[in-house]
């Protein structure tokens, strides 16, 4: 029998047109062969301006890539351009993308202060207007867009899907020999809503390299069937998110399962993990989990990988959870600036193994591993660099050692 040789590696990108989104210098590409891009979304009351722009720097600091935030009254309006000066002060030239709801057409000309500070604006076309007044103020949002050469996301969300598509869609259904189900309705709302208006859009004058789509939903199965359908009927961008994911865990897990599976098949350029922060918890989360999700399917690489055992009735003592842990914040913390000063930095691998059975072979795999002692084994812990043997370390600074050679290994 003639063996094959398996295949690795995600299936080839969709192809997409490219969206340039841009504050000054600062060019994020979305589309096309970009690299998948990490976004994300403030939770502070866009009308208090420090606040707000000290959360865009964290979470641009963190590696958001695109920084989205409310901008749902005139308060909020105003205090856009000063957030923007605020930031440029600081040296965050993050773009910044302003999400509007029903008065975002009275905003956007109102405020062109606001319009013009924004690198970007999502529109909802659910939540634009209703009967004849939503083609206007639909309009108008293209309009400004148009106006300042600024690209827009069609964002549609099935819980503000617009209602009179979606009725067209089920008289259209209702005329069927075989009908669709309510779920397979709702999908062709969905993808109908999101393509209709990016057409609309193009009528209006906005440039087919303008325009980036969404469909967002919060179940996996639901999200994967509605993307998978979406990225075969257009060639724009699509941004990923599964909205609504949830609170720790569950939402980690609901989006890294949904996202992976569309990123695998080539679909998706750039992503929001939409995480429900813990009561005080880091906004920042979305931002590690989104490139965590990137960086572990291989499609980027941001910060050095820890590999570690999970640990088991080999594992002598709590130093083995301490240094995986102290190396992973060690070397996080270190990112962007590593990032500038040692290019490539991000493509190193690190293992914190817990004894030998596994630890001396994956510490080899690594750029740089140790593998501590496990029961019955000699305390010693033997470093390897490079896939040979480096050093052996003992004692109580086994943490603050390797720490060091790590550092040592970079800056080499
Ligand atoms: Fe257990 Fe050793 Fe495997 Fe870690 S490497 S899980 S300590 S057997």
């Amino acid at each position: 029998m003639t063996q094959t040789a398996i295949p690795s590696g995600p299936t080839d990108r969709r192809a997409s047109r490219r969206v340039l989104i841009s504050h000054g210098e600062r060019k994020i590409w979305v589309g096309g062969d970009a690299p998948v891009v990490v976004q994300s979304m403030t939770n502070t009351d866009t009308a208090n301006a420090i606040e707000t722009a000290i959360q865009i720097r964290d979470l641009a600091r963190a590696g958001s890539e695109l920084v989205r935030l409310t901008v749902d009254r005139p308060e909020a309006a105003e205090a856009v351009p000063y957030i923007r000066e605020q930031l440029d002060k600081m040296e965050v030239d993050v773009p910044l993308v302003g999400d509007f709801h029903y008065n975002g057409h009275t905003l956007l000309n109102d405020y062109p202060e606001c319009a013009k500070a924004l690198s970007k604006y999502r529109i909802n076309p659910g939540n634009v207007g209703k009967g004849a007044k939503r083609d206007t103020q639909f309009a108008q949002m293209i309009e400004v867009a148009a106006r300042y050469d600024k690209p827009v996301r069609i964002g549609v969300n099935w819980g503000s899907l617009d209602q009179a598509l979606l009725a067209r869609i089920m008289d259209e259904n209702a005329g069927r020999a075989n009908p669709w189900t309510a779920q397979q309705v709702m999908y062709e709302a969905l993808i109908t809503s999101a393509i209709e208006n990016a057409v609309r859009a193009e009528e209006l004058g906005l440039g087919r390299d303008k325009i980036i789509l969404s469909c967002k939903v919060s179940g996996v199965q639901d999200l994967i069937a509605v993307y998978r359908e979406l990225a075969k009927r257009c060639d724009y961008p699509l941004h990923l998110g599964l909205t609504e994911a949830g609170m720790g865990s569950k939402g980690i897990v609901a989006s890294t399962a949904a996202l992976s599976v569309l990123l695998q098949e080539g679909i998706g350029d750039t992503i929001r993990i939409s995480l429900t922060p813990e009561p005080g918890g880091d906004r920042t989360k979305e931002v590690v989990v989104g490139q965590e999700i990137l960086q572990t399917m291989g499609l980027r690489k941001f910060t050095p990988m820890v590999i570690a055992c999970p640990g088991c009735g080999r594992t002598t003592s709590t130093t083995f959870q301490e240094l995986a842990d102290n190396i992973q914040t060690f070397l996080r913390d270190q990112m962007p600036e590593w990032k500038k000063t040692y290019p490539g930095v991000e493509a190193m691998n690190v293992a914190v193994m817990g004894c030998i059975v596994n630890g001396p072979g994956e510490s080899k795999h690594a750029n740089i591993g140790i593998s501590l002692p496990g029961t019955g084994e000699s305390p010693a812990a033997p470093v390897f660099v490079d896939g040979a043997k480096f050093a052996t370390l003992r004692g109580e600074r086994i943490v603050e050692e390797f720490q060091e050679i790590v550092l040592n290994y970079v800056q080499k």
